[in-house]
């Protein structure tokens, strides 16, 4: 069993792995007063991470389509800590559109989700002028927010060292040597501890033009992906992203097409749009598609946190936390071996 520390500070915590779900454990940890590291073993770009290549979209309530209902409570809980933590973080809400072919595709997203509320093609196009005449009717969901990746993650890590945590970038550690109680949130590469876990293939494309304008993310109704378009500023989007039960990383000819005819309706302007990158990400996701907080002595595993990373990583820093200060058990997520 698990031996708790006797007071904050008192037992040093070996973070591993620098991605989301590492990076929200350690400010959470280093704010309550532990003795903190925080090691990576790729440079601060951080671009062997899959959280390198994530949308950032924070969406409980569109992501109830398809997921359990743990992932909206805690998605829910995790907006009020980016909020505290990162006031800046946008929350414009999020809109879902269809082309009429999929109207029934439409109903049923509606019928399955919450918290949004319906939109005439007029107030569509007051929401967001550059759609103005594209669709019919949409969904908004205002209280939904998202964050860019690539800024949030050295921001997470800056504020980390500014609550007294240290962060060892280019450091490869082995895990049986790490010291104190050591939280393992390597992602994919835990798989030889966590052997149930798999990769998840997610495409993604980043392009460039000054003729569409988006304040929030807007997913278009898709037969077989959730497919989507994420403003990044400076007149760059992000398009997203596939899902496929694959660990090759590289991108296929099928998908670059399908997100760009994805981007293309959403808005013919797009069809100009510079083409700046192409990547893709593997999501650590186990059988069950649903994030664990494994506990094995002074070892705890955070991972499987699959298509909603930055959705989740701040409701399950404030579980672990939980657990290793007061022995709290959050019984969806937290499984004692
Ligand atoms: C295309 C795409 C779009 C997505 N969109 C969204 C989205 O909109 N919203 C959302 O919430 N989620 C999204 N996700 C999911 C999200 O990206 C993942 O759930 C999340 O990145 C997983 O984070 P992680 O920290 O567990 O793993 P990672 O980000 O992979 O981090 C693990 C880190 O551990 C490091 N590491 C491994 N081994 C060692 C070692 N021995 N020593 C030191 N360091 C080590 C790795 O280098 C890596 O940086 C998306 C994913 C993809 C691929």
């Amino acid at each position: 069993m698990y031996q708790k520390a006797n007071s904050r500070g008192d037992s040093p915590v070996t973070i591993i792995g620098a991605g989301i779900a590492g990076a929200w454990q350690a400010l959470l940890f280093a704010l309550g007063g532990h003795a903190v590291t925080l090691h990576e073993r790729s440079d601060a770009a951080m671009t062997q991470s899959t959280s390198h290549w994530a949308g950032g979209m924070l969406a409980p309530w569109c992501e109830a389509e398809t997921s359990e209902p743990v992932i909206s409570r805690l998605g829910i809980r995790s907006l009020d800590l980016w909020r505290e933590h990162f006031p800046d973080t946008p929350f414009n809400g999020s809109l879902v559109v269809a082309h009429a072919r999929d109207r029934s595709d439409f109903e049923r997203f509606a019928r399955l989700t919450s918290g949004h509320r319906r939109l005439d093609a007029r107030a569509l196009s007051e929401l967001e002028p550059s759609l103005d005449g594209r669709f019919r009717e949409g969904l908004f969901y205002p209280d939904e927010g998202h964050v860019e990746p690539r800024r949030v993650l050295p921001e997470l890590h800056a504020r980390i060292v500014k609550a007294g945590g240290k962060i060892q970038f280019n450091s490869d550690i082995d895990i049986a040597k790490a010291e104190g109680t050591v939280i393992d949130c390597r992602g994919l590469a835990a798989v030889d501890a966590e052997p149930e876990l798999r990769g998840v293939k997610g495409e993604m494309i980043i392009v460039e033009t000054d003729e569409v304008e988006l304040s929030r993310p807007v997913r278009l109704i898709h037969p077989r992906w959730p497919l989507y378009v994420i403003p990044r500023g400076d007149s760059r989007f992000m398009l997203g992203a596939t899902s496929i039960e694959s660990e090759d990383s590289g991108v296929s000819v099928r998908s670059a097409l399908e997100l760009l005819g994805a981007a293309y309706a959403v808005h013919p302007a797009f069809a100009e749009a510079r083409i700046l990158e192409f990547g893709a990400g593997l999501r650590p996701a186990y059988p069950d598609n649903l994030p664990r907080i494994s506990i094995e002595q002074q070892r705890i595993a955070v991972n499987g946190l699959y298509r909603h990373g930055f959705l989740l990583a701040p409701a399950l820093a404030e579980l672990t936390l939980g657990y290793v200060e007061r022995g709290a058990i959050d019984n969806e997520v937290v499984r004692c071996r």
